[in-house]
Parts: structure tokens; C-alpha cells; sequence
């Protein structure tokens, strides 16, 4: 299942959580609505109830709504259920809100190799907040303190269930479902004026995070390919098993000493082909289109835009 957050282009409208149907969207709300009319209690209540318009709060519900959207999904498909066009609706971020967005660093050899730098012996990782946080074709703004914007393709990992101090053999269990990052960074802010990378990630704007989360049983690592089109222009292309360290072992390391909640995101880190890397290096001006994408997941479209 590939879930969503949307609204229509109503200006009234809330945002609420949908499935990806290819064409369009299903509104699992009015889905579930028409699923539970006739059954005992309050259709409109138990539709609200499982499918909140905040991720996070569906998420912590569990494997029980987890397990209703998905048999909700079959049904709307079999009984042809009325869905909503694409066209007329706007994606928003999957989650805008986590408790922590953790980002790893260097855990491709060849990004290593282009940024100058060694894998790290223990996992090297930083934070964005939810002020970095946009959807798929929202613009990222060029702030004016940075004049080298780069961009990173990043498979994310959403935590389904509380992890404290769990194995590397247990880690996956752990997980709903991934999403696609692009680790927007500002060189010259990351690397140049301070030793903290926060300070060129974490700028207003520079998550760009979606455009769904597919469901950890419909995703299969293996076949995942990260790509990175710059107005066309692919810039990054690398499997995702070709990372370092495994999503398990991270997600087990985190959890030993940091204990992750339901929909924490933790973005994996990224392949060789990001603007620093080329020589001379070739960041983003205003008015580039940037395309993230991940197989399995779909695309990231987001142009930069100067403020
Ligand atoms: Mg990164």
C-alpha cells in the first residue's frame, strides 16, 4: 500500500490520508465510511477515528488500522469505489511532524570518495527539523546566506513501533514503511562556516520528503534504484543495497542509546552524484528542477526558488 496525505484544491478543505491508485487517490475516510455503514456504531466516527489526517496518529494506532486500510483498499477496489483524480489534488509531506527526522552521513563509498571524507568507524548523523519539512512541488527556497545549494536522493525509513535497544536481527520489524528524502543541503553553510552540518541542512524548506510512504511489504530494497535528475540532467544513480550500512544495522545502532518512536524518520544517506562532488563543483540555481526518485516509491519533483 502506498499511503498519502492530501487535500483537494478546495480552499476549504483538510488535508486527509489517502492510497495511491496509479491514476488518483482514495480518501480512506470516506472509503471507510462506505466499508462500516451498516455495521454496528458509528460509520463516520470509526472512519475518523482510524484514519486521522495526522500520519502520526494513524501510525500509533497500529497494526489494527494498519490492517483496516489495507482490507478497506481491497474492498474499494472490488466493489469500485469512487476515487479522486490526481489532478485535483495537492500531495502534502507524508509526515510534517516527527518527534525526530535523523539523517545519516557518508554511507556510500562513492559519496564518500567525491566529498573528500572516509566512512566514518560508527555511524555519522545529524537532524532536520519540521521547519525543513515540504511536500513533493513545493519550491525550496534559495536562502540568501547560501550560494551553494546541493541536493542528496535519500531512501527513509518511517518507524512503525517504539525501538529501544533492539537487535539488528529484530530491527525491521520496527519499520511501516519508506519514503523518499532529498537531504537539501548548503555547502558552504554545512562544511565552510561551522563544524556543525545542522547549520546547511536543517534551513527552512530543505526536507523535501514523499511523495508516499509504501508500506514495508510492498517494498523490496533489492530492486530499489536512487536517481537524481537535475532539469532532466541525471546526476545521481546507485542501488540502494550499495549503502554501507544496512537499515537495520542503523536503525539498531540508533536504538541503543536513542529511543525511536512511532513515525521518526530516518533517511539512509546518499549515493555519489551530488553537485559538490563534480569539479568544479555545480550547485543549484534559481529555477532548477530537481526529480528524486526511488523505485518502488515514485518521484520527488521540487524547484528551487530564490527568496
Ligand atoms: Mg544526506
Amino acid at each position: 500500500m502506498k499511503i498519502l496525505r492530501f487535500k483537494t484544491k478546495d480552499i476549504t478543505a483538510e488535508p486527509r490520508l489517502g492510497v495511491d491508485f496509479d491514476e488518483s487517490i482514495l480518501d480512506l475516510r470516506i472509503a471507510a465510511e462506505a466499508f462500516f455503514e451498516g455495521e454496528a456504531g458509528n460509520a463516520y466516527e470509526l472512519a475518523k477515528t482510524l484514519f486521522p489526517a495526522d500520519m502520526k496518529k494513524f501510525l500509533s494506532l497500529g497494526d489494527m488500522a494498519d490492517s483496516y486500510a489495507k482490507a478497506i483498499v481491497a474492498w474499494a477496489v472490488e466493489n469500485d469505489i469512487a476515487t479522486i483524480k490526481k489532478e485535483d489534488i495537492k500531495l502534502l509531506a507524508p509526515i510534517t511532524k516527527p518527534d525526530k527526522f535523523i539523517c545519516i552521513g557518508l554511507n556510500y563509498n562513492m559519496h564518500a570518495d567525491e566529498s573528500k571524507m572516509e566512512i566514518p568507524a560508527v555511524p555519522v548523523y545529524f537532524s532536520k527539523y519540521p521547519n525543513s519539512i515540504i511536500a513533493t512541488e513545493d519550491s525550496v527556497p534559495l536562502h540568501p546566506e547560501t550560494k551553494k545549494l546541493d541536493y542528496e536522493v535519500e531512501l527513509a525509513v518511517i518507524i512503525g513501533k517504539k525501538m529501544q535497544r533492539v537487535p539488528e536481527s529484530e530491527a525491521l520489524n520496527y519499520v511501516y514503511g519508506y519514503t523518499i528524502v532529498n537531504d537539501i543541503s548548503a555547502r558552504d553553510l554545512q562544511l565552510e562556516q561551522n563544524t556543525q552540518w545542522v547549520s546547511g541542512k536543517a534551513l527552512d524548506g530543505y526536507a523535501p520528503i514523499g511523495p508516499v510512504i509504501v508500506t514495508k511489504d510492498e517494498f523490496n530494497i533489492n530492486q530499489a534504484q536512487l536517481k537524481l535528475y537535475v532539469n532532466d540532467e541525471l546526476r545521481q544513480d546507485e542501488k540502494a543495497t550499495s549503502m554501507f550500512r544496512s537499515v537495520a544495522y542503523l536503525l539498531s545502532y540508533l536504538s541503543q542509546t536513542m529511543t525511536l518512536e512511532v513515525g521518526d524518520i530516518v533517511s539512509t544517506g546518499t549515493p555519489a552524484g551530488v553537485g559538490l562532488g563534480f569539479d568544479p563543483p555545480v550547485y543549484l540555481n534559481d529555477g532548477d528542477l530537481m526529480r528524486a526518485e526511488v523505485t518502488g516509491i515514485g518521484s520527488l519533483l521540487n524547484t528551487v526558488k530564490a527568496i
